[in-house]
């Protein structure tokens, strides 16, 4: 495996001369927005009760918005995940009577939220929101099937910015932006809304600066840099943001209400370090892709593939080489090492899933992690990395393990 493990290492560094501008543009980006800013020692206390006057998390909010560059952000430890911060913009901005068009099936606790495919208590569609799945080829949208899409109660329009548990691609900024247009070209009055998730800081601009109304995302992943302990983000126009908040804490206080229970330092330094540790992400991405596919299998993005987001896809094609891949990423993590990864019917999901997160922050995904919907056919899906060393280190000794026990 010598011969495949340097040149593996030789593709990461010719991806690395590209995404380190990437990388050392947005960190400029967001020392300016911290200098402009002003943020001080002062903004890292916590504080508790209503939350009223928290000055570190209203600062912290101000820092988002000019970062992904929008009127306004709700960034807060009690938005408990990516799917709860998504499912505030969803609630937050859509009523009754009101039809929500996505672009492509979206993400698996997605579906409970919209309620797509089962009766699901509090879903939107229980709620009387209407919804349609409007098929989209990711490699090449067709902007004027999109456009033909939107019916008179389209009131928001949904796009997935990265593939999820799907072998679909991920969009890049520019697609998405093309898409925005071409919506907005026919219907400016509809929201239209990016699940960002995976994708912060990969590219240069965010779907946010690129026309999106809307966009939402997990301090667990990207944004969190592997030190954030928890949380969730909205960033938008002010009234869609405003709404989300009203949905977060109640009708009439917004964005006033909760405090910051736990010290606010952690999501400050997370900014600041987000840009390098989705390049090491990146990186060790790209690392594995160009491993997996010279010990023959298929891998989606490819190692030359330029990315929108950090996830890397393996075709392993069976549950006992899938099972051994995850177990490997365990195995080589710093947390609970000696743990076996076992398939199990996760909450929001319809198949079973495995998972390996040996991470400091519990389910955290920027660390390195790798999981699989026990499905056809049967793709891993690995993201994060705080180190490129680190994904160097588990992916070989996993690839290494499974060749010994002649499952290469
Ligand atoms: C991770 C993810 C989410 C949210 O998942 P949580 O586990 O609830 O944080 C939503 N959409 C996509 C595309 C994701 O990758």
């Amino acid at each position: 495996m010598d011969e495949q493990l340097s040149a593996a290492r030789k593709d990461m560094e010719q991806y690395a001369s590209y995404a380190e501008q990437i990388a050392e543009k947005n960190l400029v980006k967001i020392l300016e927005a911290f200098r402009t800013e002003n943020v001080s020692t002062q903004h890292f206390c916590s504080t508790t009760g209503y939350g009223y006057n928290d000055m570190g998390r209203d600062k912290l909010e101000q820092l988002y918005a000019r970062i992904f560059g929008t009127e306004a952000a709700l960034v807060r430890q009690q938005i408990v995940s990516g799917s709860h911060a998504i499912s505030l913009a969803l609630f937050g901005n859509l009523l009754p009577g009101d039809e929500l068009l996505l672009l492509g099936m979206p993400y698996d606790t997605l579906q409970t939220v919209i309620g797509i495919g089962r009766e699901v208590p509090c879903s939107l569609s229980e709620y009387g929101v209407s919804y349609r799945v409007h098929e989209l080829d990711f490699a090449n949208p067709d902007l004027a099937a999109i456009k033909a899409a939107l019916h008179p109660q389209t009131k928001l329009v949904s796009i997935q910015r990265s593939r999820g548990y799907s072998s679909r691609m991920s969009l890049s900024v520019v697609k998405i932006a093309a898409i925005i247009d071409a919506i907005k070209s026919v219907r400016p009055d509809i929201i239209v809304f990016v699940d960002n998730c995976y994708g912060e800081m990969v590219e240069e601009l965010e779907p946010s600066q690129c026309g999106a109304d809307l966009m939402a995302g997990s301090l667990i992943k990207n944004p969190g840099a592997g030190i954030a302990p928890g949380g969730g983000y909205i960033v938008g126009k002010e009234e869609y943001v405003e709404r989300a908040a009203c949905r977060l804490t109640v009708p009439g206080a917004g964005r006033e209400l909760g405090s910051s229970l736990i010290d606010n330092r952690l999501f400050y330094q997370a900014l600041l370090l987000m840009p390098q540790v989705v390049l090491e992400s990146v990186l060790g991405a790209v690392f594995t892709a160009s491993l997996a596919a010279r010990l023959g299998f298929a891998v989606s993005p490819a190692a030359d593939e330029i990315r929108a987001d950090i996830i890397q896809t393996i075709a392993m094609e069976n549950s006992a080489r899938l099972q051994a891949f995850v177990q490997g990423i365990q195995k080589y993590s710093p947390i609970d090492s000696f743990v076996t990864p076992e398939p199990w019917p996760m909450p929001g999901y319809d198949n079973d899933i495995i998972m390996a997160s040996g991470s400091f922050i519990s389910g955290s995904s920027i660390e390195l992690s790798a999981d699989a919907p026990l499905r056809e056919p049967y793709l891993v899906f690995m993201q994060g990395g705080l180190s490129r060393y680190h994904v160097i280190y588990a992916v070989s000794r996993t690839f290494a393990d499974m060749q010994e026990q002649g499952l290469l």
